[in-house]
């Protein structure tokens, strides 16, 4: 008798549980913002990317309408048969002009972005230098390229020079690869000593701007800007749907890099072209990131806060290092931060536990948004002294 070819799932899933690693959805039904309804209850939401209140602004909402009205709701085809709109190009024109880059492309995720990216950049003769936390879509891209992969210690410049000077002339071409914001941990890479490297060594440089672009940088393009690194030769990763309220990904740098993943991103080339609604949505966002930075001025202030407020009622806890709206509480272990997060819920604030394979160490993970309150500040650290 043949053994049934799916029977492994049931106790590899019972493993998954027996970990504490188990995860699930949880339904949000109401519009974003800093107070959510979350399976029916109304919680302060601290698990949101949504950093400076855009997804569910009204000016959004309205654009994406109005492109709906006016070019349906699919875009019906790849960028390069039928999917192609002008709202694409203009936001893709947006983009390069906050990004003071020659030029931009958007892809229909972040994660695609990097996927295609690095994909048509390196292959089997080449080298990928990676932090050791790099997004998951850092790694997948880079395992997708064929390309030698090489990991240095998470932020470390003498690491990545050590590791530069030994493997380097192996290889044709060397794509450093790094998050700006550590999406987990909320800390910046080193861009400025990674760009020297680079020089010296001969490297191109992707820097994923996911948790930085419209937050980080006096115009908001991101810790390029951040790091006065502005007019480097880099290629710098988006996304559209953090601080941007939409859905979709971009990278900006030179035409001629844009031109060629053009012609060379698989993740670009063969897949449907964004959707009008989410296009539209992007470019009103870019708009009033723009025009209204004291969304950014908010955004800081109220992260310095809450940081105030955790060292003077919660000196007990560990909170990682950070530089950005991301706060995160270490905990012992995945059963741990696990048991924080469900009393933070019924304590009506939503934090989510991070547990491994996600991170090395269990977490609660705190996102700040600009549209955030003292009083919900207060109701978090209050939760947490209660817990801890
Ligand atoms: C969220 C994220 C992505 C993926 O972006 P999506 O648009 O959500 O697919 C890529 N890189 C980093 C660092 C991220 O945090």
């Amino acid at each position: 008798m043949p053994t049934d070819p799916y029977a492994w799932i049931e106790p590899s899933l019972a493993t998954i549980h027996k970990a504490d690693w188990y995860r699930s959805e949880q339904t949000l039904d109401s519009r974003p913002g800093a107070v959510v309804q979350l399976e029916g209850r109304e919680v302060i939401n601290f698990a949101s990317n949504d950093y400076l209140g855009l997804a569910g602004d009204e000016r959004l909402i309205q654009a994406a309408v109005a492109a709906t009205q006016a070019f349906g709701t699919g875009s019906t085809g790849s960028r390069l048969l039928s999917g192609h709109r002008e709202l694409h190009r203009e936001l893709e024109k947006a983009i390069a002009f906050l990004k003071q880059t020659e030029d931009a492309i958007v892809f229909s995720s972040g994660y695609l972005a990097n996927l295609g990216t690095i994909a048509a950049l390196v292959g089997k003769r080449d080298l990928i230098l990676a932090d050791q936390y790099n997004h998951s879509s850092l790694k997948n891209g880079a395992i997708l390229s064929g390309a030698a992969v090489v990991n240095y210690a998470h932020c470390d410049t003498e690491d990545l020079k050590r590791q530069l000077a030994q493997h380097r002339k192996k290889y044709r071409r060397c794509l450093i690869v790094t998050d700006s914001v550590f999406s987990m941990d909320g800390d910046l890479c080193p861009l400025p000593e990674i760009v020297v490297l680079a020089e010296k060594f001969s490297c191109m440089v992707l820097v994923d701007e996911a948790h930085a672009t419209g937050i980080l940088g006096a115009t908001g393009a991101g810790c390029v800007e951040h790091f006065s690194c502005t007019g480097k030769p880099l290629i710098q990763v988006g996304t559209l749907s953090k601080a941007l309220g939409s859905l979709g990904g971009n990278v900006a740098g030179s035409a001629t890099l844009i031109d060629f993943l053009r012609n060379r991103a698989p993740s670009w080339i063969y897949t449907t072209a964004l959707s009008p609604a989410d296009t539209a949505a992007a470019l009103a966002a870019i708009q009033i990131i723009q025009q209204e930075p004291e969304r950014r001025v908010q955004l800081t202030r109220n992260v310095d806060t809450l940081k105030q407020l955790m060292t003077q009622k919660l000196s007990h806890l560990k909170l990682l290092p950070s530089e950005s709206p991301i706060l995160c509480v270490q905990l012992a272990s995945p059963t741990d931060a696990l048991t924080a997060g469900n009393k933070l819920k019924a304590a009506g604030v939503f934090a989510p536990a991070i547990r491994p394979p996600t991170v090395p160490t269990s977490r609660i993970r705190i996102s700040v948004m600009a549209t955030h309150k003292l009083a919900h500040f207060q109701q978090l650290v209050d939760a947490l002294g209660a817990i801890y």
